[in-house]
């Protein structure tokens, strides 16, 4: 089958890749030229563990091209799938639909012979009913019908996630859509039968596939903040969060994800689709508390441990140094978008104007640069963990990297100027590094 794939990001990319390594012909278009020549010559513009080898087999195989022409890339495509970003409106906080009204615009006058049009990007409720009429508005003659097609993957489990959803919602009342979208999944929901695994297509209206999508991600978001409180009541009594997140997982009604805490859910998703259903909510009148009082607790929860941090420098320090572990919202991508790492790091400079930050990801440094250049020389971007402790004051560990377990306590023993670590991922060896002299504050734990 012919998929034209419409944003060639985050989302956009892996699954070009994925359906491409399923044995279709796809052609992702995005209008950011210098994006399109990069993967043109088969480079990757993110990072997501195994997408390079498998673009780079794809495309020498002639399963996976790139324009920026939609106008070349339409003829004979059966699917487009839209997958253009949807961020928060900078005023109303509601998501805003500029760059997918665009793109169905583009798309419209190319519809002549049937071609489902499948909406990955995350939209409110009703928005494939509005993407109907612009269609029809724009070519009269169009002959189309609107899928909504949510994606579940995780950023940084991009290429696992697309090979083993733990489903595929199908938004269309459409015979003939769902059947196309059925051919299009067939291959991976046979490979997926042969390991024994039971993935379904599962068949909604458009609506609710609308809502499945942000219901999923705000209870998610909730989860998250849910556990984060826990950790901060197990702080003051004595409790650890580890022992009462796994007593609480092994009830099946629970389930064990989504139950470690750290400084505040980030990301592209998670904030901006609370935000959003908030929006929907008050728009029709719903009153939905646990949605708000959990963007309004992840806020505070991100500041107070930029202020857990700050409190850990010695107050009679007037030019003190904070060395940083991680600045991705979470490990495995190179995504800074709302990280909470990045929002951490922005208080503390606020906060504090003659502090120094040394920081290091072994993935997010150039996405992280692009935002932290108005702070200029108050950054040290360092090449290595140990570097980051060299004259640091404070370490603060922001992001769940697997690799920073390896962090050698021992040499940032000898290299920092004060013994103090703030981990707010509870990634170090605590007795390690109390054995060490330092002062070492995790999150959850009993206070000693
Ligand atoms: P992104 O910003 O990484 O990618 C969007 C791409 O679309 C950009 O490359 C942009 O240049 C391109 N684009 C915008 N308008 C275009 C147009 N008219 N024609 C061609 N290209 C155009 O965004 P993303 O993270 O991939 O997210 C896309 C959508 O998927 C959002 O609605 C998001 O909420 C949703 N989503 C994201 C994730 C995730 O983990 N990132 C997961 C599930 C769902």
């Amino acid at each position: 089958m012919k998929v034209v794939i419409i944003g060639t990001g985050y989302v956009g990319l892996p699954t070009g890749v994925g359906l491409a390594e399923l044995g279709h012909e796809v052609v992702c278009v995005d209008r950011e030229a210098s994006k399109i020549s990069k993967l043109q010559a088969g480079i990757t513009t993110l990072y997501e563990e195994g997408l390079a080898e498998l673009l780079q087999k794809n495309i020498a195989a002639k399963r996976i091209s790139f324009t920026t022409s939609l106008a070349d890339s339409m003829p004979g495509a059966a699917l487009v799938i839209i997958a253009v970003g949807t961020p928060p409106h900078p005023v109303t906080q509601e998501a805003d639909l500029r760059y997918l009204y665009a793109a169905a615009t583009e798309l419209a006058p190319y519809l002549k012979e049937y071609t489902v049009v499948a909406n990955k990007s995350t939209v409110p409720v009703g928005t494939g009913d509005m993407i109907v009429n612009l269609i029809s508005k724009t070519n009269p003659q169009a002959s189309f019908e609107v899928v909504s097609l949510p994606e579940f993957l995780r950023e940084g489990y991009a290429v696992y996630d697309f090979f083993n959803p733990d489903r595929i919602v199908v938004g269309t009342d459409d015979e003939r859509a769902r059947n196309l979208i059925g051919e299009l999944y067939a291959p991976l929901l046979e490979r997926l039968h042969q390991e024994g695994k039971d993935t379904k297509l599962l068949l909604v209206n458009r609506r609710s596939s609308e809502t499945i999508k942000y219901a999923s991600n705000s209870f998610l978001a909730t989860k998250i903040h849910f556990i984060n409180e826990m950790a901060n009541f197990c702080e003051k009594t004595g409790a650890n969060i580890y022992e009462v997140a796994h007593g609480m997982g092994l009830d099946k009604r629970i389930g064990s994800s989504f139950l470690n805490p750290g400084p505040g859910f980030g990301g592209s998703c998670f904030p901006k689709d609370t935000l959003a259903l908030d929006f929907m909510a008050r728009q029709n009148n719903v009153e939905m508390t646990l949605v708000h009082s959990t963007i309004v607790g992840n806020q505070a929860r991100i500041a107070s441990m930029a202020e857990r941090i700050l409190k850990a420098l010695n107050p009679l320090n007037q030019e003190p140094t904070i060395g940083v572990l991680g600045l991705a919202f979470k490990n495995g991508t190179d995504d800074c978008r709302v990280s909470p790492a990045m929002q951490i790091l922005n208080h503390l400079l606020e906060r504090q104007p003659q502090l120094k930050l040394r920081v290091f990801d072994p993935q997010a440094m150039e996405n992280a640069k692009l935002i932290l250049f108005p702070y200029g020389e108050r950054i040290h971007y360092c090449a290595s963990m140990n570097e980051v402790a060299e004259q640091s004051d404070v370490l603060a560990i922001l992001t769940e990297w697997p690799e920073f377990k390896d962090f050698d306590l021992a040499q940032a023993a000898l290299s920092m100027k004060a013994k103090v670590i703030v981990d707010c991922r509870n990634l170090l060896d605590s007795s390690q590094a109390k054995a060490l002299g330092f002062t070492y504050q995790g999150i959850g734990l009993p206070q000693a």
